[in-house]
């Protein structure tokens, strides 16, 4: 199917009406959790092609996230489907207000390669449990992912939803079609080109980007725990997630203590050599491992101020390179854009204030993680930072929290989605007000206003 009948095949879906009862909506959530479930096996090899991810990994970060999220959706989309009472002032009383929620129409979903099966499903769940019809685009760099995406899809969501494969010229033809809202995740770049094509239909729009989302560490916590959950969420699909901890802030003592301890988690859920570990993945193309290992050369050069705490091997044959830990500056060249692999700078601070000031000063992050015991500093973070998701003592976990929303704010993105956020962005709250034609209260304000004019 070419583009332009993708979406008039999803538009004549959608005017039929057929997606609005909750039936229809359930029938699909349902039809995309047997698809998970039935091909389980292929989406783990698909992954493990595409990015060399265990299955363990696979089915936590992607298949089982999804059936989680479609479970918790399911469950909960007739409580969220009810429309809302709204009160009426006493001047228009008597009357009845409510919200009443509808779907937008059709909607288009451009997904990127680092979890190329979550990042495509995720939001159709939501626009599908909203009752739209969806036209996906999954990422040309994810090629086992989108091949198995294209073949499966129409087995199980034949009317609902149609994949459009491609890279570059085809999501540009995409983009040309006037859709109801559309829903990108990538980089800031192609945002820019997706916010602009948009804007020509005045069509609304979710952006899901990166940066660099920071980790703040004291000496107050238990640094071995703390140093394992940081090169969990750091070293999962070898660090190319958007929510990963880019770079850690921290004191002198602070990070000196942390650093002893990292290389020590790196080996416990790595092995001595993570090269040989199934659990560790792979860079995703020669271009990204090439932009990695020139980053991280720049700033290992003797002059660069940087130095090595571990790691640093790198094999571009296998596009393999080692979970790594460096201390650099702000100025490093690891610190100017977000870094998107398994390299780990460690930046110091004098204190948390600085630390603070350092991040209001830069792009505003996708996340921020922060690991101390110090309710004073945790309140400083909570209120002197704004950040897509805050949280204390784990990073990306966020995002298994259903009830959480998940997006970003500034230029880590606009608009979120998960559980019933997902919802909201998908629909239209559709104001309604009924008032009887009797009694008329409303004769009181008609013109022409004649008892005012006398007492003015
Ligand atoms: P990518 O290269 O796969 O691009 C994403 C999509 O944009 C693909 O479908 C691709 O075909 C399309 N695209 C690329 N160039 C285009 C162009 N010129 N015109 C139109 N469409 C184009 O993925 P990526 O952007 O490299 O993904 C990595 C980035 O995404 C990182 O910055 C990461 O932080 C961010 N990200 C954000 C989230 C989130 O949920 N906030 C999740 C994952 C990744």
């Amino acid at each position: 199917m070419n583009v332009q009948e993708a979406v008039t095949a999803a538009r004549t879906v959608f005017n039929s009406g057929v997606t609005k009862p909750l039936d229809w909506r359930l029938q699909q959530l349902k039809a995309m959790n047997a698809m998970l479930v039935e091909h389980r096996e292929d989406f783990t090899q698909a992954l493990a092609a595409d990015l060399g991810k265990h299955p363990s990994e696979a089915w936590l970060t992607e298949i089982g996230f999804l059936t989680a999220e479609i479970a918790h959706t399911i469950k909960q989309l007739p409580v969220w489907l009810k429309p809302q009472k709204v009160a009426v002032p006493l001047a228009l009383q008597p009357a009845r207000a409510a919200t009443r929620l509808e779907p937008l129409g059709v909607v288009l979903v451009i997904a990127p390669w680092n979890y190329p099966v979550q990042l495509l499903l995720a939001p159709m769940i939501g626009a599908l449990a909203a009752g739209n019809t969806v036209v996906g685009k999954p990422s040309e760099m994810a090629p086992a992912s989108s091949a198995l995406l294209a073949r499966l899809v129409p087995n199980y969501l034949a009317d609902a939803v149609t994949i459009v494969e491609g890279g570059i010229p085809e999501t540009t033809e995409l983009l040309e079609q006037r859709f109801d809202h559309i829903f990108y995740t990538g980089n800031g770049k192609v945002a820019r080109i997706v916010m602009s094509a948009a804007a020509k239909h005045l069509t609304p729009l979710t952006l899901e980007l990166g940066g660099k989302s920071p980790v703040y560490i004291d000496e107050s916590v238990e640094m071995i725990t703390a140093a394992r959950r940081i090169v969990w969420g750091k070293f999962m699909n070898a660090g190319q997630t958007c929510v990963a901890p880019d770079y850690v802030l921290g004191t002198d003592a602070a990070l000196a203590k942390l650093a002893k301890e990292l290389p020590l988690a790196i080996e416990e859920l790595y092995g001595t050599d993570a090269a040989h570990s199934l659990a560790y993945g792979r860079i995703i193309n020669d271009a990204a491992f090439t932009r990695l290992t020139g980053l991280l050369e720049q700033d290992l050069q003797d002059d660069a101020g940087s130095a090595l705490v571990s790691g640093g091997t790198t094999d571009a044959a296998t596009r393999y390179i080692e979970p790594t830990v460096i201390h650099v500056d702000a100025h490093a060249a690891l610190m100017q854009d977000e870094i998107f692999g398994p390299i780990l700078p460690l930046v110091t601070v004098a204190s948390a204030q600085e630390a603070i000031d350092f991040i209001n000063e830069r792009d505003k992050p996708l996340a921020l993680y922060v690991f101390s015991d110090d309710e004073g500093v945790r309140k400083d973070f909570t209120e002197g930072t704004t950040s897509g998701a805050l949280t204390f003592g784990v990073p990306v976990a966020h995002l298994s929290v259903p009830g959480l929303p998940f997006g970003g704010v500034g230029q880590s993105g606009m608009g979120r989605y998960h559980g019933q956020d997902s919802i909201a962005t998908f629909s239209h709250r559709k104001a309604i007000l009924d008032k009887p034609l009797s009694p008329d209260t409303l004769a009181l304000i008609y013109p022409p206003f004649g008892s005012v004019k006398k007492q003015l």
